[in-house]
């Protein structure tokens, strides 16, 4: 395989050479080779960035005063240069991330373009003026503005998706952009910047600088930017808050989680054992709304682990390039001993181990668990409370709805969830009484349409929808006078 190499970055809608010689080597979690290298940004190229971004949200004929559909075009022809790369960026991800292919191209290759076009016609069809009659004789004209410069901090399990749940309604909306990729995922990063010069797309407008915590922590506190948008673990995201609170810097924080699945006594287990593997072991574990534990009706117990046990061990694990393969590796070594740590506690805790628990045999490169389901075990359990975020199940029994929906508002999470039922309307029912930013009924997904994020400790802020797109904007209020 040819070594995938960058020696400049992204910055002013060109390439330019960067401060220092250093760089960042991105290594395979399947084979454990170097795959390619890119520039590590210094704190001069966040500095010529944020500038740029700075000039080009400030120009008094540039993006921001522009006309939505102007920028609709734009992005048009942003999201067509996209999907021309569509399966080279899933492959690039696979390679970097072991994200299975299949699900790089749906989450990697295709949701950038479908949410870009989403945005930039949501701001095409948003009116443009809100125009209130008032209580005390004048009327109220609101209007909305972009923010302004954004700077995006995004982690390495679905790089592009996440990375795209913040440029859409931010380029959409006005706002110019600097985004930091995680230096695990900079190579799909580095081919979006490609795909943005090939749309000439404004100089500025987009500006990619990848880096480490320092960088990021740099880009947060940057006078040059308005807004943070940031997605990442709950550490990070805790001391990116508090910079932004001291800078009084509006900051969306999409964080970790610990979602619950609930399976109610009449849930048809056969029928949803596809739609369960969706939620729980996708990706390797490694997106933040899984329901990593799965709560079910006593009366069913044995049945539901059985069958958990069972699904975990038909799943093939191996290279995430092979379209068969539906366990990939995990992100890195790191992140693999911290799976293995949690796996080892929750056996010292007295958990039983149905499946799972090891390396696969025949796999001894790369970055490889099984699929690992514990059963025997209550919400009090460190594997039930702590973000793993690797492939591990708690399965957690409950007598009645009530302790089942007890059980999973005992989290200091609040992401995603579901609730399982033949009877979609009870299922929904329950769903609403979870404390979670999201839940599904017999499914999950990001919907578009509709806000995602977190209550408690998985976030602040939404993305997606129009209160996504809203985040990126500030309201204004001109006072009319009443009529005379
Ligand atoms: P991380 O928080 O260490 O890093 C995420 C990104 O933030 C990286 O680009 C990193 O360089 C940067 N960063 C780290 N510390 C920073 C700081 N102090 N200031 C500025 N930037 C900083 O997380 P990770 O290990 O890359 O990702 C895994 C975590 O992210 C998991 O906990 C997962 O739940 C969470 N996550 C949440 C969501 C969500 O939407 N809620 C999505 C994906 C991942």
């Amino acid at each position: 395989m040819t070594s995938i190499d960058y020696r400049e970055f992204y910055i002013d809608g060109g390439w330019q050479s960067p401060a220092t010689g250093s760089t960042i080597t991105v290594h395979s979690p399947t084979t454990e080779q170097a795959i390619g290298s890119v520039p590590a940004a210094a704190t001069a190229d966040i500095d010529r960035a944020v500038a740029a971004a700075r000039r080009a949200f400030d120009d008094p004929q540039g993006w921001s005063t522009w006309h939505p559909k102007q920028r609709e075009a734009a992005l048009e022809r942003f999201a067509l240069e996209l999907e021309s790369r569509a399966g080279e960026t899933a492959r690039r991800v696979s390679q970097q991330n072991g994200m299975p292919i299949w699900l790089a191209e749906q989450f990697e290759g295709g949701f950038p373009a479908v949410v870009l076009r989403y945005f930039a016609q949501l701001m095409v069809d948003a009116p443009e003026v809100d125009e209130r009659a008032g209580m005390l004789g004048g009327t109220a004209r609101v209007t909305r503005h972009p923010v302004g410069v954004v700077g995006a901090v995004v982690p390495w399990n679905v790089p592009q998706a996440i990375s795209f749940l913040k440029l859409a309604p931010a380029l959409a909306a006005g706002c110019t952009v600097v985004l930091k990729p995680a230096e695990e995922t900079v190579l799909d990063a580095f081919l979006m910047a490609e795909a943005a010069a090939a749309a000439e797309l404004p100089p500025g407008v987009l500006n990619v600088v990848p880096g480490g915590r320092d960088i990021g922590a740099y880009l947060v506190e940057h006078p040059g930017i308005d807004k943070v948008s940031f997605t990442g673990s709950t550490a990070a995201g805790r001391k990116i808050a508090e910079a932004c609170g001291r800078l009084l810097r509006p900051v969306t924080l999409e964080l970790g989680g610990k979602s619950a699945a609930i399976l109610l006594d009449d849930v048809d287990l056969d029928a949803s054992l596809e739609s369960l593997f969706g939620v729980t072991f996708l990706n390797n574990g490694q997106i933040c709304w899984l329901n990593t534990r799965v709560l079910a009706p006593r009366s069913r117990y044995g049945e539901v682990v059985d069958a958990l046990t069972e699904l975990a061990r038909s799943l093939t694990i191996g290279d995430p390039l092979d379209p068969a393969t539906r366990i990939g590796p995990l992100v890195s070594a790191r992140q693999r001993e911290r799976v293995e740590g949690y796996i080892a506690t929750g056996r010292a805790e007295g958990a039983r181990l149905t499946t799972g628990g090891r390396r696969p045999d025949g796999l001894d490169t790369g970055f490889f668990v099984e699929p690992t389901v514990f059963a025997d075990l209550d919400n009090s359990a460190t594997i039930a409370r702590e973000e793993i975020f690797g492939p591990v199940l708690s399965v957690i029994p409950f007598a009645d709805e009530d302790e089942a929906l007890a059980i999973a508002n005992d989290s200091e999470y609040g992401l995603g969830g579901s609730v399982w039922s033949a009877d979609v309307e009870r299922a929904a029912g329950l769903a609403t009484r979870v404390q979670s930013g999201t839940i599904g009924v017999n499914h999950y997904s990001n919907d578009p349409v509709a806000p995602f994020g977190g209550i408690k400790n998985s976030g602040m802020g939404r993305e997606l929808g129009p209160e996504g797109l809203h985040t990126f904007q500030h309201l204004r209020t001109v006072y009319l006078p009443p009529a005379s």
